[in-house]
């Protein structure tokens, strides 16, 4: 093995949204300091290749950096040692800290608190997959932002309000953490932490790709996931890139009032443009359309939020999430295991589509879904 070199920690401020640290700050008013975790193997080779850097050694740079969570060596075979110091005078590792770390004793959730660039420290978690024996795995449900602007009405991030877009490494680096913490494989990303990814959509987009790198992290296009509450110009914007990871769209609601009441979203994009865009991703990308609908107990479990949603969706091939509301302030309760099965029993007659009971566990460390708050549990 070469010799590494430690791990840099990036200076302040924020890296613009390629991660690249500009000439404004002063202290890098020469050099431009490029961030490992903010790019792609093909990317970087575009940044360094005024220093020397051809397409193999970029792929194995990012392979030490990012696959293997180390630095730039000081050696390499075939490598000159002046290319490489270059590459790293000119670059840094950045690194997020674990504040905190819970494992739910119940279901085995695991919740990281993490602080980044600013002040204030923001959640990832780690949910284990049991196939089977030999076969374990998990998936990181990440997020974006810190705080959220959507203001759902049964979230506790939304409570926060927004406080700042996480930078590209960011979400990058709590998938490298966790995957580093950990004794079996993390072969997706969902995300669907703080945030609403589309709000920061060139700093998520680019940590999918980098997450997706074969020469980094290598995790599948097709297991990565982004959620969204509904920013219709955001998801036709989407579908005009073709980006191959899959979409998830949260409903919750399909009747205009209702849905104002319980997603604020619904005041910017309505309902009819939201299924606009919705119907021009689905066309485009084909296969069944996911949606999300949070239960809310006495409040969109009815027949009549059934029927609505059929006509909704009439002529779309569809998939139903349905989670289990998780609100510590109360307001919203679970519906229980009978009102769960009419409600199930009413999409089936009405709507006809695959419906999956998505567990959100966690609930223990407030880990599960609408709970991250960028609170200590301890
Ligand atoms: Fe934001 Fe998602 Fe919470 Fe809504 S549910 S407030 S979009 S984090």
């Amino acid at each position: 093995m070469p010799a590494c070199r430690g791990v840099n920690t990036p200076p302040s401020p924020a890296p613009d949204c390629r991660g690249v640290y500009t000439s404004r700050s002063p202290a890098f008013n020469i050099h431009k300091m490029i961030l490992f975790k903010e790019h792609t193997a093909d990317q970087l080779h575009e940044l360094l290749a005024p220093l020397g850097v051809d397409e193999r050694l970029a792929r194995r740079l990012q392979s030490a950096v990012v696959r293997q969570s180390g630095g730039v060596p000081d050696e390499l075979p075939e490598v000159r040692r002046d290319v490489l110091r270059r590459v790293r005078e000119a670059t840094s590792i950045p690194r997020l800290h674990v504040v905190e770390k819970a494992v739910s004793p119940r279901d085995g959730f695991a919740k990281y608190l993490f602080a980044g660039d600013g002040v204030e420290p923001f959640e990832a978690v780690r949910i284990p997959l049991l196939h089977r024996p030999g076969d374990e795995k998990y998936i990181v449900c990440v997020s974006s932002q810190v705080g959220c602007a959507m203001g759902c009405a049964f979230c506790a991030t939304g409570k926060m309000g927004f406080r700042r877009n996480l930078a590209t490494w960011e979400i990058v680096d709590q998938v490298l953490h966790i995957r580093d913490d950990s004794p079996f494989p993390v072969r997706g990303v969902v995300f669907m932490g703080q945030g609403e990814p589309l709000l920061n959509y060139e700093r998520v987009l680019r940590a999918a790709e980098v997450l997706s790198d074969p020469s980094g992290p290598a995790i599948s296009a097709k297991a990565i996931t982004i959620s969204t509450v509904g920013i219709a110009p955001m998801i036709r914007r989407y579908t005009r890139e073709r980006r191959p990871y899959r979409l998830i769209v949260s409903l919750t609601a399909a009747d205009t009032e209702k849905r104002r009441t319980l997603l604020p979203v619904e005041n910017t994009h309505g309902l009819s443009e939201l299924m606009e865009a919705v119907r021009e991703y689905q066309e485009a990308v084909g296969g069944r359309m996911t949606f999300a609908w949070t239960l809310l107990q006495g409040i969109n479990t009815t027949e009549d939020d059934a029927k609505r949603l059929a006509e909704l969706t009439r002529g779309m091939p569809i998939i139903l999430d349905l989670i289990d509301v998780n609100d510590a302030s109360g307001t919203f309760g679970t519906a229980d295991e009978t009102e769960r099965e009419a409600f199930r029993d009413a999409l089936t007659r009405h709507v006809g589509a695959p419906i999956v009971r998505r567990y959100s566990g966690g609930s223990d460390i407030h880990g599960a879904c609408g709970m991250l708050a960028s609170r200590r549990i301890g």
